[in-house]
């Protein structure tokens, strides 16, 4: 759409199938009109602007990068390049977009008031542009302030316990909290709205994701490649036939090996796909020359782990001036995040004994 103070706009496809959705609800006998509902869909979408704006400006005020705001059916979303710094940080960004979202209404109010317009009863689709500008915002700002994630309400929530807590329990506690909340809503929705059912399974969803990536980035986040990998892997040469390689296989555990040619590094090879080969071919033949390699100072959570999602095989080679000096596999990862949580709590037993 444009850039507003620097900051990307940007509208998702599926955005079409919402104006498709206003300019029908709208042409129905009675209704204002389909350009009416799509002046509506104008306003109510620059109000989530507005909202998403206000989280990325502080956001970049407090330091973060922000890539662009992106526009959904169901809201805005603000990216940023990373979370939020501090508790405090956490917590001016997140209350910005709710406390936009509350002054738009607030003048509104106050001018539907100045103008003599009636606010109440409470309609989003017709009475006045004025009400329905106002009403549309207190929802909003009310509906984020829920304390559940990835709703602001969460991280309002989460900044609040980090106070006395850790990041990694902290976010438990508020993705727990918000997982009970997302039940109740879809449960209140069974027998009120249905659309109430949709929103708490996104939210029961955004709170095990949020929950999820904050636990990797506690535990990983500052870790480089050579931190996780297996340091000196076995490779394999690539002009090797194999039909020879029957008994080296079955002497390791190692089921993916990074393979070696004139030039260095020449891509990846399965245990299963030279199982399956043919005896007199050689591993270059059945090796996956594209497979992505990674070097050892790189970001393990930033670079390596997205590389490892795309990667066919679930596994980079790392590579340092041209020589294999390690294997990056996805179990490496995981492995890593397993060994860096927390300690238990000591239980009462151990607490008697101390
Ligand atoms: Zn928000």
């Amino acid at each position: 759409l444009g850039k507003v103070a620097g900051i990307e706009i940007r509208v998702h496809a599926s955005f079409a199938i919402l104006v498709v959705l206003f300019a029908l609800a709208f042409s129905q006998p009675g209704a204002a009109g389909p350009l009416a509902g799509l002046t509506w869909l104008v306003i109510i979408f620059s109000c989530v602007v507005v909202h998403e704006l206000a989280h990325s400006i502080v956001a970049r005020r407090r330091g973060a990068v922000v890539h662009e705001i992106l526009l959904l059916p169901i809201g805005g979303v603000s990216k940023l390049e990373q979370l939020p710094g501090t508790p405090s940080d956490e917590f001016a960004i997140a209350i910005a977009g709710p406390l936009a979202s509350a002054a738009i209404a607030g003048a509104g109010a106050a001018l539907a008031t100045a103008m003599g317009v009636r606010l109440l009863p409470v309609d989003l689709l017709s009475g006045s542009l004025l009400s329905r500008l106002v009403w549309f915002n207190l929802i909003v700002a009310g509906f984020n302030l829920l304390p559940a994630f990835p709703l602001d309400g969460g991280r309002v929530l989460r900044a609040w316990l980090e106070r006395r807590l850790d990041l990694e329990t902290a976010t438990r506690h508020a993705a727990r909290i918000g997982r009970w909340l997302a039940v109740s809503l879809a449960v209140t929705g069974l027998l009120v709205d249905v659309w109430l059912v949709v929103i708490g399974v996104f939210v029961y969803l955004g709170a095990s994701a949020e929950e999820a990536a904050t636990i990797v980035h506690a535990r990983i986040g500052r870790l480089d490649v050579r931190d996780a990998m297996l340091v000196e892997p076995l490779v394999l040469e690539a002009r090797t036939r194999t039909g020879d390689l029957g008994t080296f296989l079955r002497r390791t555990p190692q089921r993916i090996f990074p393979v070696i040619g004139a030039q260095g590094y020449a891509g990846m090879v399965t245990a299963d796909a030279i199982d399956g080969a043919a005896p007199a071919v050689c591993v270059a033949d059945v090796a996956d020359p594209d497979a992505l390699s990674v070097a050892p100072d790189a970001s393990l959570e930033h670079e390596a782990v997205p590389m490892l999602q795309e990667s066919p095989c679930g596994a980079l080679a790392v590579v340092d001036a041209g020589r294999v000096v390690g294997l990056l596999r996805i179990e490496d990862v995981v492995h890593e995040v397993e060994r860096r949580a927390p300690a238990e709590e000591p239980g009462r037993g151990a607490s008697a004994a101390q």
